[in-house]
């Protein structure tokens, strides 16, 4: 049985690709449902930490991007290009 992560942005179960290494993975994976790219990390099949990298929407409508950021911090979610 393949492992799912729920994406962060749409909340739907994506499916993890079955050619990678659920028992030690740190890597980026992309929702199919909304194309956002989160960035994982896996050990022994269980999701360790999972954090946003780019919501869909702003990679298709870079205009929305700084109010997606500002939905994103109000609901607590973590915004890897806030660092910067
Ligand atoms: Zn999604």
């Amino acid at each position: 049985m393949g492992m799912k992560i729920e994406c962060l942005v749409c909340l739907k179960e994506t499916a993890i690709p079955k050619n990678l290494n659920t028992e030690k993975y740190d890597g980026q994976i992309t929702c199919r449902e909304c194309g956002s790219l989160l960035q994982v990390r896996l050990v022994k099949s269980k999701v360790e930490q999972c954090k946003l990298v780019m919501d869909g929407k702003t990679r298709f409508s870079p205009s929305q991007a700084l109010e997606a950021a500002n939905q994103a911090r109000r609901e607590g979610r973590f915004y890897l290009q806030d660092k910067t």
